[in-house]
């Protein structure tokens, strides 16, 4: 069974959280500071991390820096409602995904569960026994599936994965109009339930990161509808 790393100061909330998640049979573990949960996370025992954002030692998303210097574990940050900032920043620093407190704990099982399942499609498309790329190319912007990077000109664009997920989508989708909800469902691998706003924030990060960086116009707004990637 999957073992969870709670990384919470809250004593009474990280107590709830363990005991649901231990009533779902994952194994819990539980550290009430950053500088712990950064030992913890890098140990290498745990498949999901839990990350409030406020924490003694080391604030949320200095942890979560260093995890991701090293570790690809999934994380699944703690937010405080309407810290927007908070959240983009979070994303920004590799998250892969958020949840606002207070929270339904059923909400937060869906999203271990997908965090999860996402964790093993990268592992399955990242094996060595798949022969043959398959590489979308728009504009000067190549995409491989199969090595989950994105190239223009000879440089390799750094993206997070959720990032990632949305360029693909779009790409694979030339020409048609994704609603930020279909991209959302897509790109989360879920249906995703309101705060599709967080589109707007990955398409805004590709367009500094591809578009204003090489001067391409390559994602399109369609006000009202969604977003596009045409091809000339
Ligand atoms: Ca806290």
């Amino acid at each position: 069974m999957a073992r969870m790393l709670i990384v919470e100061d809250e004593e009474k909330i990280a107590r709830f959280i363990e005991l649901e998640l231990a009533h779902e049979g994952y194994e819990v573990g539980k550290v009430g500071d950053g500088r712990s949960g950064v030992d913890a996370a890098l140990s290498g025992d745990y498949d999901l991390i839990l990350l409030d954002v406020l924490l003694p030692e080391l604030n949320g998303m200095e942890v979560l820096r260093r995890i991701r210097r090293e570790s690809d574990v999934p994380v699944i940050m703690l937010t405080a409602r309407d810290a927007v900032m908070d959240k983009v920043a979070g994303l920004d620093a590799g998250a892969d995904d958020y949840i606002t407190k207070p929270f339904a704990i059923e909400e937060l099982l869906a999203r271990i569960r997908v965090a999860l399942k996402r964790k093993e499609t990268i592992r399955e498309v990242a094996a060595p026994s798949e022969p043959d790329h398959h590489v979308l190319c728009i504009k000067g912007v190549s995409l491989d599936v199969e090595r989950h990077e994105v190239r223009v000109k000879d440089d390799i664009v750094e993206l997070t994965n959720r990032e990632f997920e949305v360029l693909k989508c779009l790409m694979e989708n030339r020409n048609v109009v994704m609603s930020r909800e279909r991209l959302a469902s897509i790109a989360c691998g879920y249906d995703f339930i309101g705060e599709t706003n967080v589109i707007d924030v990955y398409i805004r990060h590709l367009r500094s990161k591809i578009d204003d960086r090489y001067g391409i116009k390559l994602i399109t707004t369609v006000r009202g509808v969604g977003y596009v990637i045409r091809e000339d």
